[in-house]
């Protein structure tokens, strides 16, 4: 059954979509069946996994009006090695139709409790801002994975987040939890990385991953050739780093799997 992990943070350009799309591949790579669902109107998951956000027949949109079941949506992100629930612009319109429906909040959940037995990690790619999609990723996560880069104002954003999710755990969720914290653009050359990273670890403690993710060109570049780094440059320190992360993932969730991890 799977994992639910709704990867996200108020604040956008924190690396969000890059750390959905590359750690969906790096699970993948390890032979863990894994599905990305874009919640993002943007669509920058759908193209960064390799499928055209103009061209879709059916996207997030005809799941959350009820025009299509989540096995109808999903696609195969041959690229990419792994599932995908594909988002375009129509996911703002979703939004628009679902705001005087009843249960509007639970409308992902129901969508992805629906197909949960096909995979071992859910990931869900959340737009940059409290919106009922949002609001729909929360409500059908188990965890929130939070991506975040050290600098100044990172703790406060972050304490605006964990007002969030105390939010949804004393409405649509009450059983959310934080799957961890993830420093993403780390340059730990940098004094105020590291002050901020000291302070994250005496608040979060175990909470924030071992694993960091360095800044890296190729984490940049991958996503317009429609790849995560792990297909774009397989000995890159960004694609390392992201197979770091969900080896490290992995791990915590003592799920460790004896078949050998697929040639990438
Ligand atoms: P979000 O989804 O939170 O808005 P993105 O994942 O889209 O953030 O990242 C914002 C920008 O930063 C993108 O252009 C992305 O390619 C780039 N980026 C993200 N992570 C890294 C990294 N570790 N190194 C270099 N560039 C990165
Ligand atoms: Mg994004």
């Amino acid at each position: 059954m799977a994992r639910v992990i709704a990867v996200t943070n108020q604040k956008g350009g924190v690396g969000k979509t890059t750390t959905c799309v590359n750690l969906a591949a790096s699970l993948a790579a390890t032979r863990r069946r894994v599905l990305l669902v874009d919640m993002d109107p943007q669509g920058n998951a759908t193209m960064g996994s390799g499928v055209d956000k103009n061209s879709l027949e059916r996207s997030g949109y005809d799941v959350l009006t009820k025009q299509a079941t989540a096995a109808e949506v999903i696609i195969h992100a041959e690229a990419s090695g792994f599932d995908l629930l594909p988002a375009n612009g129509d996911l703002t319109a979703a939004e628009v139709a679902l705001m005087n429906e009843i249960g509007r909040e639970y409308r992902l959940r129901l969508a992805i409790n629906s197909v949960r037995e096909n995979y071992d990690y859910i990931l869900i790619d959340c737009p940059p801002s409290l919106s009922l999609l949002t609001v729909n990723a929360l409500s059908a996560a188990d965890t929130v994975l939070i991506p975040m880069q050290c600098e100044y104002y990172a703790l406060e954003g972050l304490a605006a987040l964990m007002n969030t999710v105390e939010q949804i755990q004393e409405t649509v969720n009450q059983n959310l939890q934080v799957e961890g914290i993830l420093r993403t653009m780390y340059d730990p050359r940098n004094s105020l990385t590291l002050d901020v990273s000291g302070q994250l670890s005496e608040y979060f403690g175990d909470k924030v991953y071992k694993a960091v993710i360095p800044r890296n060109v190729r984490l940049a570049e991958a996503p317009s050739y429609g790849m995560p780094a792990l297909k774009y440059d397989r000995l890159s320190k960004g694609a390392i780093a992201y197979l770091a992360l969900a080896g490290e993932m992995v791990r915590r969730h003592g799920s460790a799997k004896t078949s050998p991890p697929v040639a990438v």
